[in-house]
């Protein structure tokens, strides 16, 4: 293409500029983003370009300027760019930014499985886990959340050790596992977070409907289990054996990670929880059964601190 000034003068002159149309073409053709993209693509443009891609050129400039005034688009979520296509201008449809960023976020939270968890661990992450002060216990449970997700990112066909979290209500034991889940969804693994408290309630309520194993299966095939609240409520001897020893017991010989969080320590969890029924009875030998698949899939770590929920 020669001067681009001079084919513009030629072209105003040429065409009558009485009628609005030509008027809106005119303008087009003059808008700087046109006249940048003409004059970076010059070499490659027909010489007639702009006496035949008029209306494309109105028709990008149009559909930006509506876009920035947050008016009605032709294609929602999406902006008009202008590309050579065989020596002429065409309008393509691209998703802006704030589309691409939904998008992302949409199939991030795809990834992430909870059932009856906070959605406070939707906006989870390790960069917002704040390790004030002299908490050195809680720079170490990052750490290893951290190690975690680069070992398993690495080998995620190798067995991984999950995490037992533990330590007093409100220390941040969900967030972490919120944050472990959502750093997993980024590179493209999914995970399955289960308040079990609510779970154990909702399996006790299928019961009669007859879905109890289709749903158990559902948790225990999970990729990756994090199992919340571990120990929060009293535990049925029912719940205990058939469905977290269940979904233990497959997830210890499928090597599947799994994480845990609970108020109790692991021996705290066996002694006061696991090992005594409703009814106030021992049941040792049961209790110690699942406590070995515990250990097996899962590696103790305390967390301590201050109480970080809204007062
Ligand atoms: P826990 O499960 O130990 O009882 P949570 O994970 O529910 O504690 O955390 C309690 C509150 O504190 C939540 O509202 C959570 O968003 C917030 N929180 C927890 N840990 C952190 C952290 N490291 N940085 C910022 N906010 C946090
Ligand atoms: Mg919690």
């Amino acid at each position: 293409m020669q001067d681009l000034g001079k084919s513009m003068r030629d072209l105003l002159n040429r065409q009558n500029l009485n009628s609005d149309y030509q008027r809106l073409i005119a303008n087009a053709i003059n808008d700087p983003d046109v006249q940048a993209f003409i004059k970076a693509h010059q070499d490659e443009l027909a010489e007639d370009v702009l006496e035949r891609n008029g209306s494309k050129l109105y028709e990008y400039v149009s559909q930006r300027d509506k876009l920035r005034a947050g008016h009605q688009v032709f294609a929602p979520g999406y902006e008009p760019k202008l590309v050579v296509s065989d020596h002429y201008v065409e309008v393509t449809y691209e998703p802006t930014e704030d589309t691409l960023l939904a998008q992302k976020r949409s199939m991030l939270k795809k990834r992430v499985h909870a059932v009856s968890m906070p959605k406070m661990i939707e906006q989870a992450s390790f960069g917002d886990y704040n390790v004030d002060g002299e908490e050195e216990q809680r720079a170490k449970a990052l750490r290893q959340a951290m190690q975690f997700v680069a070992d398993y990112s690495q080998r995620p066909h190798e067995f991984h050790q999950g995490l037992y979290f533990y330590g007093n209500f409100g220390v941040g034991k969900t967030f972490l596992l919120g944050a472990i889940a959502n750093e997993l969804a980024t590179l493209g693994y999914q995970s399955t977070l289960v308040h079990f408290p609510s779970f154990a309630v909702e399996m006790k309520n299928s019961i009669g409907k007859n879905n109890v194993a289709e749903k158990v299966d559902a948790i225990k095939q999970a990729p990756i289990l994090m199992i919340d609240d571990i120990g929060a409520d009293s535990m049925s001897s029912w719940v205990r054996d058939e469905v977290l020893g269940v979904v233990l017991e497959y997830r210890m010989q499928e090597e599947l990670p799994t994480f845990f969080s609970s108020n109790f320590s692991m021996q705290q969890l066996s002694d006061q929880h696991l090992s005594i029924n409703q009814r106030g009875e021992k049941e040792e030998v049961k209790a110690a059964r699942l406590m070995q698949r515990i250990r097996f899939l899962s590696h103790e770590v305390v967390i301590q601190g201050p109480n970080r929920r809204p007062q």
